[in-house]
């Protein structure tokens, strides 16, 4: 189900590949993560700890996704993010999976699972982006 009505405009550069295009392409780790909707083990992404200033994009397709900005600690075991770069730039969809309800972040260029999105965000829009490092690549500011 799709949550986000304003984000459902398709970007007009869409990166779709099939899934055997994707496995040759990626890490096996990428791969389960991005493509099947696995998560990284906590505490264990690259980019967990990461301070340097710059812009998040996807690590599939290039698609500016969050600020360094928007990071934020939240001690959860994965880089953890107030707010995407603009509300077209993920796709939020209901998960039902594992008995839960939750709501799954995806680039919206290119499907990729990113993550998902939790209500225990600090003040004022109290959302917290819980993103697996593996989907992200940091493009830092040239200095
Ligand atoms: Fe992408």
């Amino acid at each position: 189900m799709l949550l986000c009505a304003a984000a459902a405009a398709e970007p007009p550069d869409r990166v779709v590949k099939t899934d055997a295009e994707w496995k040759k392409i990626l890490t096996p780790e990428q791969y389960k993560v991005c493509r099947g909707k696995g998560t990284e083990k906590a505490f264990c992404g690259l980019f967990l700890d990461t301070k340097e200033k710059g812009l998040y994009v996807c690590k599939l397709c290039g698609n500016p996704l969050f600020r360094s900005s928007s990071k934020f600690h939240s001690g959860t075991g994965w880089p953890s993010f107030i707010e995407p770069v603009s509300p077209a730039s993920v796709r939020l969809e209901e998960d039902r999976s594992f008995g839960m309800v939750r709501t799954e972040v995806l680039c919206a260029r290119c499907d990729a699972h990113l993550g998902h999105v939790f209500d225990d965000g600090p003040p004022p829009a109290g959302k917290r982006f819980c993103i697996n490092s593996v989907c992200l690549d940091l493009v830092t500011s040239p200095t």
